[in-house]
């Protein structure tokens, strides 16, 4: 059984008291959740003392992104072993706005995921075709080359500890959620070729969830997915009330 995992990426938002007031709400709405693995991921600037209030609950703190050195002359970068020191467990590598915005390929993707595996973090890999690419009929091409370029030269046992986010980026603050059906398939095709990669115990450990505007009124039917082990949630998690709602409804669905 694989338990599912909800993270909220706040992305370019949220002062640190903006951040403490959002995780303090939080965890008064998310005390007894125990079934759903919960991660927060605020702004670099936050992630200390977010870590610092949620320590010792049952939310853990991730990172948006990260470097692949772990020191040295870049400036402006922030480091894995970095963030492990602030409190991160969590690193989101590979988002499609880092993609769009700031050029990442497959290739430094790939340097991502084996440096937050390096500090012992867990890398959230995120995949997921365009709305070009989809109506080209090319949404599995490109999920094959994100999970092919992100998984590159990792151990089965390292693989299979890593977090998949399938986001179609058509889907990603538009409001358009991807069809229960469509995720599904996106889902299945990515636990098929993680067998293919590695083997069945890799491909039924992985965690893959899905994310593009997920909201408290269509997290369940997701969630219930035979392949959708979570979500990834950009704009509502950005209040504590529908963060909350997402997660209360998506415990104990049947698969
Ligand atoms: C995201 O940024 O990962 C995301 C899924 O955003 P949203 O929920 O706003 O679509």
């Amino acid at each position: 059984m694989r338990r599912p995992i909800i993270a909220g990426n706040w992305k370019l938002n949220k002062t640190i008291a903006e951040s403490l007031e959002l995780v303090n709400n939080l965890k008064r709405q998310l005390l007894d959740v125990e079934e759903v693995e919960l991660v927060v991921c605020p702004p670099f600037t936050a992630l200390a003392e977010v870590a610092e209030a949620l320590f010792e609950t049952n939310i853990q703190v991730g990172a948006q992104d990260c470097y692949w050195e772990d020191s040295g002359a870049f400036t402006g970068e922030v480091s894995a072993p970095m963030l492990k020191d602030a409190g991160a467990k969590f690193i989101i590598v590979g988002h499609s706005e880092r993609r769009q915005f700031f050029s990442e390929t497959d290739q430094t993707v790939n340097k991502k995921v084996k440096a937050v595996l390096k500090a012992g973090l867990t890398p959230i890999a995120c995949v997921g075709e365009n709305l070009t690419q989809r109506e080209k009929g090319q949404t599995f091409a490109i999920i094959e080359s994100h999970i092919k370029g992100a998984f590159d030269g990792i151990s089965a046992e390292d693989a299979a500890g890593i977090v998949v986010a399938y986001e179609p980026v058509w889907a990603i603050g538009t409001g358009k959620t991807a069809t229960p059906q469509q995720a599904q398939e996106a889902h299945n095709f990515i636990r098929k070729l993680l067998a293919k990669l590695y083997n069945d115990d890799v491909a039924g450990s992985v965690r893959i969830q899905y994310g593009g505007s997920v909201k408290p009124a269509n997290a369940r039917e997701l969630m219930a997915q035979a392949d959708i082990d979570g979500a990834l949630v950009g704009g509502a998690s950005l209040e504590a009330e529908s963060f909350a709602a997402i997660v209360n409804n998506s415990r104990g669905v049947s698969k």
